[in-house]
């Protein structure tokens, strides 16, 4: 690591440019008569910039070391900190919406399978809850809102939907565990993201935006009100 390079940071979602000494790493290498030869251990440091964040993400993988040299590819990784890759939400999303989404991510790595199933359950409680929409299977909710959502959601949707043993089991019960690739489980997670940005953060941007209209003209109306009132008085 050296230099600087794009970051976005998990903890404040701001995206932004990592220049030293916001980064430190470390390679700790180690044989003691191992049966895998000579290894590395790497840690990595990230802290961010902003300063109303200023978290610290810390992440650890695993090398052989040939010569001084690592290999290219680690034979293992970790995300120390955060232990997931998900990201902060607001609570205008309910609660056991986000907390499947969190736990789906959490787990994408050790278990595809599980993460797939929270993500469907919580793409369930999103169509649900935001289109008021419920029927007996998630395909037949997603059939359901087809007219009512937007081109590109639309076809994010259904290419997901097209994605291997995923979309076979929509049309079945949710709770039903599915074989799934880690990819697939990333790709549902994606989708989840999505749906949050599309649907809830932009409803709630679009009325915050309104509301402040709203505001902007009731207080001109005011305004003139209070000089109308004023002119006739001083008559
Ligand atoms: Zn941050």
């Amino acid at each position: 690591m050296s230099g600087s390079f794009p970051w976005t940071c998990p903890y404040c979602n701001r995206d932004t440019l990592i220049v030293y000494p916001q980064y430190s790493n470390e390679r700790h290498d180690f044989n003691c008569n191992n049966k895998y030869g000579n290894l590395g251990i790497y840690t990595k440091v990230i802290v961010c910039p902003n300063s109303h964040c200023k978290e610290c993400v810390i992440t650890a993988a695993l090398y052989r070391i040939q010569g001084n040299v690592r290999d290219s590819n680690p034979l293992l990784e970790w995300q120390l900190k955060p232990q997931s890759s998900a990201k902060p939400y607001p609570d205008y999303i309910p609660e056991p919406i986000r907390k499947d989404y969190e736990e789906a991510c959490l787990i994408r790595d050790l278990s595809p399978k599980a993460s797939a199933t929270l993500s469907r359950r919580c793409m369930q409680g999103i169509i649900r809850n935001f289109w008021c929409v419920s029927k007996n299977t998630l395909f037949e909710e997603i059939n359901a809102i087809k007219d009512e959502v937007d081109l590109q959601t639309w076809k994010a949707i259904d290419s997901v939907r097209g994605v291997g043993n995923i979309g076979a089991h929509m049309e079945k019960d949710i709770n039903i565990i599915v074989d799934v690739e880690p990819e697939e489980a990333g790709l549902l997670i994606r989708l989840v993201e999505d749906l949050f940005q599309e649907w809830y953060i932009n409803r709630h941007e679009r009325e915050e935006r309104s509301k402040a209209l709203i505001f902007v003209a009731e207080s001109k109306k005011e305004q003139r009100k209070n000089t109308k009132k004023a002119k006739t008085t001083e008559e």
